[in-house]
């Protein structure tokens, strides 16, 4: 159930966050940003899984928690799937959030507007310009 509120949560953050009107929207943008910042510590910056325990999170090689990424993305240092592309990723979690209750459509639409935002995808979108 807390799942379930955190993500949606998540989305209503995301859909501002992820909006290509940003001209006059800078304080907006700011609060947006701060959000953000709170979520980054919390979600795997991979597959957007919220991270609420320990036991979570990936390990770097020298065996230390990463709180960055989750066990399933990231393990001794590496991602497990290190060639997927963000597609393929949303794909592979649609059927997780799925599984927790949320609507197909809505979680792929969910994991369009949050991974883009993502450090590990980040290099390629939202990054300012238009698109
Ligand atoms: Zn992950």
């Amino acid at each position: 159930m807390k799942k379930v509120f955190l993500i949606l949560a998540f989305v209503s953050i995301f859909v501002m966050g992820c909006n290509p009107r940003t001209t006059q929207k800078e304080n907006q943008a700011q609060d947006v940003a701060q959000g953000m910042e709170l979520i980054r510590a919390t979600i795997c910056q991979s597959c957007a899984m919220p991270m609420d325990s320990n036991d979570l999170f990936g390990t770097d090689a020298d065996g230390a928690a990463n709180s960055d990424y989750c066990k399933y993305c990231y393990a001794n240092g590496e991602f497990l799937a290190p060639d997927i592309t963000m597609d393929g990723m949303i794909e592979v979690c649609v059927p997780f959030m799925v599984e927790q209750g949320m609507e197909e459509e809505i979680a792929r639409g969910f994991l369009q507007e949050a991974l883009p935002q993502l450090k590990r995808w980040q290099s390629n979108f939202c990054s300012g310009q238009t698109h």
